[in-house]
């Protein structure tokens, strides 16, 4: 589903450049959860914003469903960024506005028409398990509930992938639990692809499927879950 091929990315900075990544292949199978481990500056944020085509790699390809992005269009990349769903940390959610209006307003941006933004509002805070918050505001909710609501709104777009960008740092364990519990609730029933990426070592042997573990840059290790994280 998804392919990184011999991705290399090169910052240039006032102090020379950095190479943030070097060389990572690896590959997501549709229907699965696939983890990215790695200590902070390992490369894993630009590696998310790789595929989340943000950051354009300085050498390699990356498919998504046999699609090469590097020979997309500008209006075709558009297209299959409408495909991906992402969250984050910090949950960036829209201060001013009411947990409805966080996931109904960009539904509205993409074109979404009135009657289908609001039926997929009250779909997805359903399975999120927030529909009775609709009206309040973010700062009235916890941090779990604030994750459930950017989860509500990543959903809505009807996403192929979604990208989890250290969604539970933030978090503590009990909350933590809860919306990984969540998010296999939407990869089994929803049947969404998730990429992981985190520096918790739990996180990945509770969700995932396959494992990268990044450091410097490159992907030193990756297998299955059981595989790699399991003691010989
Ligand atoms: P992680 O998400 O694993 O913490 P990052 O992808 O954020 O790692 O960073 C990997 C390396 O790339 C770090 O050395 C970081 O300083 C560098 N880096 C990331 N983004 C930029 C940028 N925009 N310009 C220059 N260097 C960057
Ligand atoms: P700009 O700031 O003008 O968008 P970018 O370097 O971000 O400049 O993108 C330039 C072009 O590179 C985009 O129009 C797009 O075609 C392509 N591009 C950007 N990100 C990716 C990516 N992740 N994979 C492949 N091509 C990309």
């Amino acid at each position: 589903m998804i392919q990184l091929e011999h991705i290399s990315k090169v910052f240039d900075g006032k102090k020379g450049q950095t190479q943030a990544l070097k060389n990572v292949s690896l590959s997501v199978q549709k229907g699965e959860i696939f983890g990215v481990i790695g200590y902070s500056g390992a490369g894993k944020s630009t590696l998310v914003r790789c595929v989340n085509l943000l950051e354009r790699p300085t050498e390699g390809r990356i498919m998504i469903n046999d699609r090469d992005l590097t020979t997309l269009s500008n209006a075709q990349l558009n297209e299959s960024r409408r495909k991906i769903g992402m969250i984050f940390q910090g949950f960036n959610l829209l201060s001013t506005a009411t947990v409805y209006q966080n996931i109904f307003l960009p539904l509205k941006l993409t074109g979404v028409s009135k009657k289908e933004a609001n039926e997929r509002v009250v779909k997805y805070l359903r399975i999120v398990g927030l529909e009775d918050k609709q009206e309040a505001y973010p700062a009235q909710l916890s941090g779990g509930q604030k994750q459930r609501v950017a989860i509500a709104r990543a959903l809505a777009h009807e996403p192929e992938v979604l990208l989890s960008d250290e969604a539970t740092s933030a978090l503590d364990p009990d909350t933590t639990e809860a919306i990984l519990d969540l998010l296999l609730k939407i990869n089994r029933e929803l049947n969404i692809t998730i990429l992981l990426i985190t520096h918790e070592m739990h996180v990945i042997q509770k969700v995932c499927d396959h494992v990268a573990v990044m450091e410097n840059g490159e992907v030193i290790e990756s297998g299955s879950v059981l595989d790699i994280f399991t003691d010989p």
